[in-house]
């Protein structure tokens, strides 16, 4: 089929602006043809663009013969131009609809279309994600990122306020940040190297320069587990502070997801209802649980968890059903943590670290860091790490590494506290998992 021209015509309205107070203006509306709805002598389009969607109405006996044509041979998923009036409309969604006198098809859809760009038949969420573009035609999918636009510009706003400055670290590195395994190895020339699995170990060097510092980007991990929370590519959103302790960013994070909560309410009115969706903001301080109580917690519902072991999902699950909130736990096992979270110095045993969760699920572990270099080449011996491939870093502590601290949050993990949707690859565009590495 031949398609038009975009040539002069140019956007006037999106469907969000075309009201009942424009009764009688010519607009210009370029959109998405989302339902056509054929009453005999009417035919009525749903044109859905970024905003949302309005209705145009043709009228069999009224419209003009080359529109009615291009009307005619519309389907689903077209790309339109329209040029028409709006008329005040109680029925039509928005209170107004456009009468066109002009139409121009810009793209054709193949038909019949692997899912229906609706929604209301839900399709699997693998066929889905197979046709991932199309599947974020629907208002709700399209509301999630929305949120999570919404939250980023709460979270680099508030964090900039803070006094943090944004950095960008290599994602291509040579040793492992969190421990051997999980790595994914890259050929690089003639050498091996391996994608970031977080900016643990830059993000502490440039605090030696910085001293508040923020990233976000994404970070690799071969996650063997296939689960709900976990991909092999995720958005962390990390910060790490000098002449801190894991109190002072444990203040930063609270407050970091009370401005977000506060600000996604107030901005997402839309997306949130479109998601069926109510964010409670969360009053600060959160509460705090240290790990021990959270042992005998679990004691007392007949778990048994050896101390010093991480915790397992069950448990955690019931520990979401006790306290569907917000909420630190700290004082974890030394042994439970990575090798750059210090031990307490009353007891080693016990360190600095602390997880932030949201009722079952883990959005961010943080803690005060080793800053002794004595200490971090120990710790990283104990974790049967080899202090030789971390020399680079451990160069930076002959520098006068002041005490610092910070924290990593999943960036997916927050999108779906805020959305209350489940499954973490619905809140991100294009998940990767061991499974899945297109589209
Ligand atoms: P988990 O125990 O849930 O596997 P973790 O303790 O291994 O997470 P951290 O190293 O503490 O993860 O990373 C900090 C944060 O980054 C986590 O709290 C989580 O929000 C996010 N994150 C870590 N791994 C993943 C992943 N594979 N997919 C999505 N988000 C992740
Ligand atoms: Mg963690």
């Amino acid at each position: 089929m031949k398609t038009d021209k975009m040539g002069e015509w140019r956007r006037t309205h999106y469907s969000s602006d075309v009201g009942p107070e424009l009764d009688g203006k010519e607009v210009t509306v370029f959109g998405w043809v989302q339902e056509i709805r054929d009453l005999g002598g009417i035919r009525f389009l749903i044109l859905q663009d970024k905003n949302g969607k309005v209705q145009i109405t043709i009228h069999r006996d009224k419209a003009d013969s080359k529109v009615l044509k291009k009307a005619e041979s519309l389907q689903r998923q077209y790309s339109i131009g329209i040029k028409g009036v709006v008329r005040k409309m109680g029925k039509a969604p928005g209170g107004a609809e456009i009468i066109p006198n002009e139409m121009r098809i810009f793209g054709v859809a193949k038909q019949p279309l692997p899912l229906d760009i609706t929604g209301r038949t839900r399709a699997d969420i693998d066929v889905r994600l197979d046709a991932r573009v199309l599947d974020l035609r629907r208002e709700e999918n399209q509301a999630i990122f929305r949120v999570q636009h919404a939250a980023l510009e709460a979270a680099r706003s508030f964090l900039s306020k803070q006094g943090f400055m944004e950095v960008f670290t290599p994602r291509i590195i040579v040793s492992a940040t969190e421990g051997g395994s999980a790595l994914f190895p890259v050929a690089y020339f003639k050498r091996e190297a391996f994608l970031a699995q977080s900016p643990q170990l830059y993000k502490e060097q440039l605090i030696l320069d910085f001293e508040k510092v923020f990233e976000i980007g994404p970070f690799f991990r071969a996650e063997e587990s296939h689960t709900r929370r976990h991909l092999s590519e995720f958005i962390s959103l990390d910060i790490e502070e000098a002449f801190a302790t894991a109190e002072d960013v444990m203040k930063v994070l609270e407050e970091l997801i009370h401005n977000v909560c506060k600000d996604v309410t107030g901005n997402c009115g839309r997306e949130l209802k479109l998601l069926k969706h109510k964010i409670e903001v969360p009053k600060t301080p959160f509460k705090r649980f240290t790990y021990d109580e959270v042992l005998e917690e679990l004691e007392e519902e007949k778990i048994h968890i050896p101390w010093g072991e991480d915790i397992p999902t069950p448990a955690f699950r019931l520990l979401g059903k006790l306290h569907p909130y917000y909420y630190f736990l700290t004082d974890w096992p030394t042994k439970a943590k990575a090798f750059y979270i210090k031990p307490r110095d009353d007891n080693p045993e016990i360190s600095e670290g602390f997880d932030l969760m949201w009722r079952w699920v883990e959005l961010s572990s943080g803690g005060t860091r080793i800053h002794s270099k004595d200490l971090l080449v120990k710790r990283l011996s104990e974790q049967g790490l080899s202090p030789e491939s971390f020399k680079h870093h451990l160069q930076a502590f002959d520098y006068g590494m002041p005490p610092h601290a910070g924290w990593g949050l999943g960036l997916a993990r927050l999108v779906m506290a805020l959305t209350g949707i489940r499954n973490i690859r619905d809140v991100v565009l294009f998940p990767r998992d061991r499974f899945r590495l297109t589209p």
